[in-house]
């Protein structure tokens, strides 16, 4: 987002905090380091959620959020970037483009980000959603993830 100070310089977020509503952002310019504040609507369309087990439900943030600081426990991990980390899973549930998503999907894009900024999470998260049912499986995961970082 444009500096509304000069107009000339780019901004950074420094600080971001959402209730249900709203998403403040704390920007700060990079050019003429003029700070300001910009209050943005949440406007999510309305996406239905299929669980497996076939039921709807409404696509909430905040559900995903707690899956997401669940699996971020005590992880060097903090607040701005699972806020921004949500954005950017809600962008891409919302680019889907569809009335309803499968519960799976959703948590195929939230690992594959999740993947990006922390393993311990990304396995933690897995482990839940899809519901390892003993040690081998989490362990196969597990070398997945060094077989990637090894070669
Ligand atoms: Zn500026």
């Amino acid at each position: 987002m444009q500096c509304i100070e000069c107009k000339k310089g780019d901004t950074k977020v420094i600080d971001s905090r959402d209730d249900e509503k709203t998403i403040r952002r704390r920007r700060e310019c990079l050019k003429c380091g003029y700070r300001f504040t910009t209050y943005e609507k949440i406007e999510v369309p309305l996406i239905r959620i299929e669980k497996r087990d076939g039921r709807l439900e409404n696509y909430d943030r905040e559900k995903i959020k707690v899956g997401i600081l669940r699996s971020l426990e005590k992880r060097p991990v903090d607040d701005n970037e699972v806020c921004s980390l949500l954005d950017d899973i809600e962008h891409e549930i919302i680019s889907l483009d569809k009335k309803t998503v499968a519960s799976i999907e959703v948590g195929e894009i939230v690992s594959k980000k999740l993947q990006k900024i922390d393993d311990v999470a990304y396995l933690r998260f897995i482990s839940v959603y899809k519901s390892f049912s003993s040690a081998k499986s989490f362990e196969s995961e597990a070398k997945k993830i060094l077989g990637r970082k090894n070669g």
